[in-house]
């Protein structure tokens, strides 16, 4: 009998969304060879992507659920092997036994990477009666979000450009390792003429691409160097005097703020030559319209990250290109669905979250994040565990070594009264101090969610099923909930049935996609995508011309940072630990440090088990530029300290010139070498977001080459 067949599926080893489709070679049961899949929207796969089966058939993977039978914190947790049962009524007797003694917000729940689990984790915890649900988006996007629903009143991280658009201007993204499979497309946008300025510290393989300019600025200083472009636009008269008098608020106040940022100041602050600046604001203007590709995090990872990110919306703004052909357009028709494949009826923020929103434990600390976001800021952990806010979690894909200072997290993990992970693999740096760990399903072996292309919906069948006794996170959060007595607002752990829920906001069923098989749905708009949108009211509620901002208009002041406190213009503050600010710290602790650089072969702190990607790169690197390692008489991949005012850490050289004199390049991910270890708690006051790009250190050889 012939046991071979073909499926499809989509990975889920990057945070791209949506993903790059995947056509699966089996036999029998086993997955045996995956490519590229045919006429999907994303793709070709990556060399993660084309990793998967690594993870997939992993020795390590974790199988059954575990209980610990030693202290928590134990270099070795004693793991037990437990059924289900046993884990599901330990789940449920714990965190009813801290909602009675102490009430259901206590409990804390907590979606890491991968994103999929989050619907139904939220559903979970406000059905639960806690508000206190978050995500690794604590530090990751929703700050620039955030700003573009201040700026804006919308949401926007970007555009890609169009046959219309002039210039594309990149802020520090380098999407050839973190989109790999959209170079090829922005690099047949330059092919037809479109100007590409590049803003980032390092020579990355995106400048190398697709740069005509490219502007080098010291990390940190984004909001300095898009209020010196402002400065020049007006001062040049090249930015849209119709657009900006008509459809803005805070025009005077932000040209006469800008008078500060003189070329020469801005040279001084960032670093970039001030022909530089100039080149790159005349070339925006005589090449429009202007679309822009902004980083999720980069431009928000510093102690002034929101205001930065803002100061370059202010900058975009002013193109007038907001919306136009070719610009930074918004969809005219967005399904009701978002890109995790769910809806805020799905996940209970439209029912259950108004009513708990009171007990959300980050209001008075992050009172503009907690406006905005329905998921609470989890940068906090320490201070919530310490102070008695939250006494247990429920944890999918964490990892502490994601906060700077992670050892904070992982004590404040190990003294709740209970927590539980699920997760693909037991992860010492944070398991080591949780009660259970829950095996999860991998990608090709789960349903939920479907993915989401513009209007086109495709359904994810399971191409296995789950190795050992691993569960879809979906189909996990749902028996939790149903053991808490919940079975009826979970399906009963029917996740089908879930699915049938959410779609039914496009008057789909899932029987509908079956249908559709690997081609996919397409959900019709119900009319021609339309463009300056905010001339014809379609951006407002009230369905009036103009923004959906306090003021009707993008809003260059923030009237709501002005309510809570903050200064409405997008000003620009030094870094709290920067050559500028503390230059006596900086005699002792003389180079930049940026961290947090994505690399092409791993997903954060995952993917480094897998053998084909860990011998692409089998250590830690920290990239410093020859003048820095030559004048501490440092050899390539000599072993190095690495130290901070907040921690030092040792790792191997790699000596660059991708990386600017002066600033120190580290990836973070490494349990040996975690670089957020030396990073400052310093969190940006308005969106809670760490300062992962822009703190001091040095570099000193530890102990020769190796
Ligand atoms: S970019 Fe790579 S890892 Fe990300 S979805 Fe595509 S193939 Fe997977």
């Amino acid at each position: 009998m012939d046991t071979q067949r073909v499926a499809y599926g989509y990975c889920d080893m990057c945070n791209q969304v949506p993903k790059c489709g995947m056509k699966l070679h089996l036999d029998g049961d086993r997955i045996v060879r995956v490519e590229d899949r045919e006429n999907y929207p994303a793709g070709p796969l990556c060399v993660k992507g084309l990793a998967i089966l690594e993870e997939q058939y992993h020795t390590d993977r974790l199988l059954y659920p575990l209980k610990r039978t030693s202290p928590k914190g134990s270099p070795d947790a004693g793991w037990t092997r437990i059924s289900w049962d046993e884990a599901y009524a330990t789940i449920a007797a714990k965190l009813n036994e801290v909602k009675a003694k102490y009430g259901p917000e206590k409990v804390g729940f907590f979606v890491g990477d991968p994103k999929e689990p989050r619907p139904a984790v939220q559903r979970l915890a406000y059905t639960f009666g806690s508000p206190n649900y978050g995500t690794e988006s604590s530090l990751c996007s929703r700050a620039t979000v955030m700003a573009s629903q201040l700026t804006f009143g919308l949401v926007t991280g970007g555009g890609r450009p169009t046959k219309e658009t002039g210039t594309c201007l990149i802020w520090t993204r380098n999407l050839a390792h973190t989109g790999p499979f959209e170079m090829a497309r922005l690099e047949r946008a330059r092919k037809q003429g479109v100007k590409f300025v590049v803003i980032d510290p390092r020579i990355t393989g995106t400048v190398q691409q697709l740069a005509d300019l490219h502007l080098r600025l010291r990390p940190g200083t984004d909001g300095a160097l898009a209020m010196g472009m402002i400065h020049l636009m007006v001062k040049e008269g090249l930015f849209d005097h119709d657009f900006a008098s008509r459809w803005t608020s805070g025009l005077p106040e932000l040209t006469k703020y800008a008078e500060e940022f003189s070329p020469e100041e801005v040279e001084r602050i960032t670093g970039v030559p001030r022909e530089q600046v100039a080149e790159a604001v005349r070339l925006l203007a005589a090449h429009r319209p202007v679309t822009w590709i902004g980083s999720p995090s980069a431009t928000v990872h510093s102690s002034n990250g929101l205001q930065n990110h803002r100061a370059i919306l202010c900058l975009l703004a002013l193109t007038g290109d907001f919306d136009a052909p070719g610009g930074l357009t918004i969809p005219t028709h967005p399904l009701p669905v978002n890109m995790f494949g769910s809806n805020t009826e799905f996940t209970r923020e439209r029912d259950l979250f108004p009513k708990l929103r009171e007990k959300r434990i980050d209001k008075n600390r992050f009172p503009v994040w907690a406006r905005f976001n329905s998921e609470i800021q989890m940068n906090l952990l320490p201070e919530y565990v310490q102070e008695g806010q939250i006494k247990a979690m429920v944890m999918f894909g964490a990892n502490a070594m994601m906060w700077p200072q992670s050892r904070l997290y992982q004590e404040a993990i190990g003294k709740l009264e209970f927590s539980v992970a699920a997760d693909y693999f037991l992860r010492p740096w944070t398991h080591n101090f949780v009660d259970l760990v829950l095996p999860a399903a991998m990608a090709l072996e789960r349903m939920n969610p479907v993915a989401i292309f513009g209007r086109k919906i495709y359904l994810r069948e399971p191409a296995v099923p789950p190795l050992g006794e691993a569960k879809p996170d979906w189909v996990i959060a749902f028996e939790i909930g149903s053991r808490l007595g919940y079975g009826k607002e979970f399906w009963n752990g029917d996740e089908t049935q879930a699915l049938n829920s959410i779609l039914g906001s496009v008057g789909l069923t899932v029987d509908d996609l079956r249908k559709g098989g690997a081609e996919g749905v397409t959900v019709p708009a119900s009319g021609p995508e339309q463009f300056r949108k905010y001339e014809s009211g379609l951006l407002r509620a009230d369905g009036k011309p103009g923004f959906e901002t306090p003021s009707g208009k993008v809003e260059l002041m923030s009237q709501i940072l002005e309510e809570y406190g903050f200064d409405g213009l997008p000003r620009y503050k030094e870094p709290v630990e920067s050559p500028l600010s503390t230059p006596e710290l900086a005699r002792e602790f003389p180079l930049v440090l940026n961290s947090g650089s994505r690399l092409l072969m791993f997903t954060h702190s995952k993917l480094r088990e897998l053998p084909s990607l860990h011998k692409l790169m089998p250590f830690a690197v920290v990239n410093i530029h020859p003048k820095d390692a030559g004048a501490q008489g440092i050899s390539q991949h000599d072993d190095v300290d690495l130290e901070s005012p907040h921690g030092c850490i040792r790792l191997k050289a790699n000596i660059t010139e991708q990386v600017l004199p002066g600033v120190i390049d580290v990836s973070h991910g490494w349990p040996d070498a975690n670089v957020n270890e030396i990073v400052p708690r310093y969190f940006d006051p308005i969106s809670g977001f760490p300062a992962f790009k822009e703190g001091l250190c040095r570099v000193r050889k530890a102990g020769g080459a190796s």
